[in-house]
C-alpha cells in the first residue's frame, strides 16, 4: 500500500473510533448531592413529651416530609437516620451521613421550656463547629422562619455530638412543644410542609453559595 493512502486509513480509522467512543458515552451525568436529615430521638427515647405529643414523632413527619419534597429533584439525594419510630445512636447517625459521603447533616428536633409563653425556632451547632456549620444553621434558620412566619430565636452554640464529625452540621429546633399555639401547628399537615419547604430552601441556599 503506498504511503498516503496508509495515512488516509489511520486518520479514517481515527474518525470513526472518536465517534463510536462520543457516542457511548453517558451524557453529562448529574452529580446528585447527599444530604443526611435526622429526625431527633425515635423507639425508646421520646424527646418531648407534652400532652401527649412526642417530639420522636413529630420530627419523623417533618423529616418524611422533606424527603417526598426532594423526591423529584435529580440534583439532590436526601438520606434519613431513621425513617421508623427507632432508636439510633447518636455516634452512629453522623457515621450514616459520612458513610453515604454526604454534604451536610440536619437533625430536626422539637423544643422545650417550662414557661409555656417561649415560642419559635432556633437552631444549633456545636461549640466548637467550624463556619461551615455556622452558615448551613444560619441559612436553615433564616428560611424557616420565613416560610413559617415563626419568631425568629436564633443561632446558638452548645456542646452537641455533632462534634463527632467534620461535616457541616446544625440542629434545628422547629418550635416549642410546651407553646400551645405552636404545639397544634407542629400537628398541622400544612405547616409541617412549611417547615419541610423552609429546610430545603435553607440547604439549597446552602449547596449554591460559595
Ligand atoms: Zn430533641
Amino acid at each position: 500500500m503506498p504511503k498516503p493512502a496508509i495515512v488516509l486509513l489511520l486518520f479514517s480509522l481515527v474518525i470513526v473510533l472518536t465517534v463510536a467512543i462520543v457516542a457511548t458515552l453517558p451524557r453529562a451525568p448529574l452529580e446528585a448531592v447527599v444530604i443526611v436529615i435526622d429526625p431527633g430521638h425515635g423507639g425508646h427515647d421520646p424527646g418531648a413529651v407534652v400532652a401527649g405529643v412526642q417530639e420522636k414523632d413529630v420530627t419523623l413527619a417533618l423529616a418524611l416530609r422533606v424527603l417526598r419534597k426532594a423526591q423529584d429533584r435529580a440534583d439532590l439525594r436526601v438520606i434519613l437516620t431513621r425513617t421508623t419510630d427507632l432508636y439510633v445512636d447518636l455516634v452512629d447517625r453522623v457515621r450514616i451521613a459520612e458513610e453515604a459521603g454526604a454534604h451536610l447533616y440536619l437533625s430536626i428536633h422539637a423544643n422545650y421550656y417550662r414557661d409555656p409563653t417561649v415560642c419559635g425556632i432556633e437552631t444549633w451547632v456545636d461549640t466548637g463547629a467550624e463556619g461551615e456549620s455556622l452558615r448551613l444553621a444560619q441559612m436553615v434558620q433564616g428560611a424557616v422562619t420565613a416560610t413559617t412566619g415563626a419568631p425568629d430565636r436564633g443561632v446558638h452554640r452548645q456542646t452537641l455530638y455533632l462534634r463527632h464529625t467534620s461535616l457541616p452540621t446544625a440542629l434545628l429546633e422547629v418550635g416549642y412543644l410546651s407553646c400551645p399555639a405552636e404545639r397544634t401547628k407542629l400537628l398541622n399537615p400544612a405547616y409541617q410542609d412549611k417547615i419541610a419547604a423552609g429546610i430545603l430552601t435553607g440547604i439549597l441556599a446552602f449547596l449554591q453559595a460559595p
